[in-house]
């Protein structure tokens, strides 16, 4: 089977096709770990798992690179600003590290929520200055740099093929550079590669460096990582749309300076997830939502949200509501139920080798055209309504949920209860063995204030949805 998957250098669907023949390198630019991941960014890595399990569907090995943005990423565009990492522990009262460890952890438990598979390598940019300041010596050697009073900056002008990825209009940037605050810069679209603790500050985070004592800029972090960690193996990076303008076409830009070879092959980008009206969510557009306030605190599954996403193509806008993941959310519940009575059906011989052939090729044949999820969720409605055993079903199921991860063959009798509900049920049978009744009934309340019942029985406590 082939894989053909849209790449954003070529606006094309191309037939997806590794540098080595079995195993591919992959890497996806990761969160910028200030605050918490709103569930537009999760959008993103929902899309980025999903092309991993793929590729491992397809019998690819898959050497997945993810990075933390600890240092560099300023809060305003074309490096001017401050760091939001500082700017986080101002606002928080903690050191910048402290904030760059906690949201670090908070990412990984909403990605662990997700089912989103771990990348195969994690890594900081505060763990890769040396390789990056090697990174810019080259280009320091090579002519691409120049030095200015906040920094050493890359000389877009000095790379011909600066607006390959994006298909820019030079001209017109240049235009809206006269408006630039850094009138040091030559050309509007020249990056910082690396900036100069301000005079009289001591930054939180800062390092010695050949040019002296600052932090690397934002794009050089992923062109260093990802050549340590994949050397050879750049075969597909990721990220959201917004990163094709600025981002990767800097990081493009710096590393084939660099190196003089072409840097991934395969540039992919998911659309973003938009609020009614059109609007981006953003931190910056104050309509933030978390996995945590979104979902967990609301009582619903996060794997509702992984549902909801697979409903529009990773390449379209995916616009969100209240009402859409209520839908999400009551598909992802029934589907569960069909597993259910599909395991009760099928008994001792439930779920036997990769199911039925036929069904198996057509849910490839769509995760296989640029990971069409929507229709690989039709082709789950077709099976499920087909007159197969309830075995093979279930096994073609089973066999699918490898892509889908919905985490189908563990679905029991009694439904998961949402994290926070099981926390309450739990602390209430504490309190009970402590004969701390009055918490055990505050206990009660609360678990059925938020739409569950509890009902003490001979056998134990069952905690449920009625
Ligand atoms: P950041 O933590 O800001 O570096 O962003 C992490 C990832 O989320 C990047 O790949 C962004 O392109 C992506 N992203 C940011 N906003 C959205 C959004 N509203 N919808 C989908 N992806 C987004
Ligand atoms: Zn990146």
């Amino acid at each position: 089977m082939t894989v053909k998957l849209y790449n954003t250098l070529s606006r094309t669907k191309e037939i997806f096709k590794p540098i080595r023949a079995r195993e591919v390198g992959l890497y996806t630019c990761g969160p910028t770990v200030y605050n918490y991941a709103h569930i537009g960014n999760l959008r993103t890595y929902l899309f980025e798992d999903i092309l991993k399990r793929t590729l491992v569907y397809n019998g690819y090995t898959v050497k997945h690179v993810m990075n933390i943005t600890d240092v560099g990423h300023l809060t305003g565009d074309r490096d001017m600003g401050e760091d939001k990492l500082e700017k986080g522990a101002q606002r928080e009262g903690k050191t910048a590290w402290e904030i760059a460890a906690y949201y670090t952890r908070a990412f990984q438990k909403d990605i662990e929520r997700l089912n989103i598979l771990d990348p195969t390598i994690w890594c900081k940019a505060t763990d890769t200055i040396p390789e990056q300041i090697a990174l810019i010596r080259t280009l320091e050697e090579k002519g691409f740099t120049y030095h200015t009073r906040d920094g050493i900056y890359f000389d877009t002008a000095r790379f011909p093929d600066y607006t390959r990825l994006s298909h820019q209009n030079l001209d017109a940037l240049q235009e809206g550079a006269r408006v630039e605050k850094n009138p040091e810069k030559r050309n509007a679209t020249d990056f910082a590669l690396w900036k100069f603790s301000p005079e009289g500050v001591q930054r939180q985070m800062e390092w010695d460096s050949p040019w002296g004592v600052g932090f690397p800029g934002w794009h050089i972090e992923c062109s260093a990582m990802s050549m340590k960690y994949l050397r050879d193996q750049l075969d597909i990076h990721c990220g959201g749309t917004d990163h094709i303008d600025v981002h990767h076409t800097n990081e493009i830009a710096q590393s084939e300076a660099a190196t003089g070879k072409p840097f991934f092959n395969f540039w992919m980008h998911g659309a973003f997830l938009i609020i009614a009206g059109g609007k981006k969510m953003a931190k910056s557009e104050g309509n933030f939502l978390t996995l945590e306030n979104a979902f967990v605190n609301q009582a619903i599954d996060p794997l509702a949200y992984r549902f909801a996403a697979f409903l529009t193509h990773y390449r379209k806008p995916m616009e969100y509501s209240a009402d859409a993941i209520e839908g999400a959310r009551n598909g992802l519940q029934h589907l569960r139920n069909q597993v259910r009575t599909l395991q009760e059906k099928a008994g001792d011989i439930a779920a036997q080798g990769t199911g039925n052939a036929e069904f198996r090729a057509k849910f490839m044949t769509e995760i296989n055209d640029d990971l069409n999820m929507p229709r690989a969720m039709a082709v789950v409605q077709e099976l499920l309504k087909s007159d197969l055993d309830a075995s093979v079903k279930l096994a073609t199921l089973y066999d699918f949920d490898n892509v889908l991860g919905f985490d189908l063959a563990q679905v029991d009798q009694e439904e998961k209860l949402p994290e926070d509900i099981q926390r309450m049920a739990d602390e209430r049978l504490q309190a009970r063995a402590d004969k701390n009744w009055a918490l055990s009934d505050e206990l009660r309340d609360a678990i059925q204030d938020r739409g569950y019942l509890v009902q003490d029985t001979p056998q134990g406590t069952k905690v449920f949805k009625p």
